[in-house]
């Protein structure tokens, strides 16, 4: 969740994430700061852009200094709530739930699926790594006990929107749509939706049909596939 007093365009909150993981390989590796150039390296972001969004965070990078690793590392931990564990809820144990299970989320961010849901008599009940299957009909209740608020949507197209307006009615903020389906959700919850069938297709079209220049944007990265 966004730190409350902080008001920083959507596009600028988007890369914090990609800066948080840098800046904390560098931190581990013992460095004490960064140019905006190693940074721009490194993450494929023009280091206009990363002037410009560090200004927002009142990092003011210093000419032939750069940027305070520690300063910056405090700033996006504190940001980025990384104090605090979100609980994931994922709803879908097929190929690709079950992958998500057996990925570590906390190696990156503070996040954990702390529960699974499925409708099939075969997977609920057992467990992958150390995330329990519950079936379906429990979900309301178990979200509730959990304190679950994001939501990872890994099930068939078809049942994502009931699946959605049951979540809708639950304490989840947010869903990470999987699936093909575009779902409807109130204003109060937010849905980041990625489709990796078509993902694929575009960076194939992209190859196909665009030189590379045109192919990305004129900062030099390429358009998160998020919405
Ligand atoms: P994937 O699409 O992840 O590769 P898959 O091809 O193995 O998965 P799908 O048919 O897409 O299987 O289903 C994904 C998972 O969603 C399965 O484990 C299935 O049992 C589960 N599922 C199907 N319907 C529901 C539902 N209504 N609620 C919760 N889970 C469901």
């Amino acid at each position: 969740m966004p730190h409350e007093t902080l008001k920083i365009p959507q596009a600028t909150a988007k890369r914090l994430p990609l800066y948080y993981r840098f800046l904390k390989n560098l931190h581990s590796s013992g460095k004490q700061r960064v140019s905006s150039a190693e940074l721009s390296e490194a993450v494929k972001v023009d280091s206009a852009t990363i002037r410009r969004d560090f200004s927002y965070f009142g990092a003011l990078g210093k000419k032939g200094y750069g940027y305070n690793v520690n300063y910056l590392l405090s700033f996006f931990s504190k940001t980025l709530d990384q104090d605090e564990l979100t609980k994931v809820a994922l709803i879908g144990v097929g190929n690709l739930g079950t992958a998500f299970l057996h990925y570590n989320f906390l190696k990156n961010n503070n996040t954990k699926i702390e529960l699974a849901f499925d409708v099939s008599a075969d997977k609920v009940g057992t467990k992958i790594g150390d995330v329990e299957i519950c079936h379906m009909d429990e979900l309301e209740e178990r979200l509730a006990d959990q304190g679950i608020s994001v939501a990872i949507l890994t099930v068939p197209a078809q049942v994502a929107q009931p699946i959605t307006d049951r979540l809708v009615h639950s304490d989840i903020q947010g869903i990470l749509n999987f699936t093909p389906a575009r779902l409807n959700v109130p204003a109060s919850i937010r849905v980041h939706h990625i489709d990796l069938a078509v993902e694929l297709q575009s960076l194939v079209y992209f190859l196909k049909h665009y030189p590379m220049e045109e192919a990305t944007e004129p900062d030099g990265h390429a358009e998160p596939f998020i919405d």
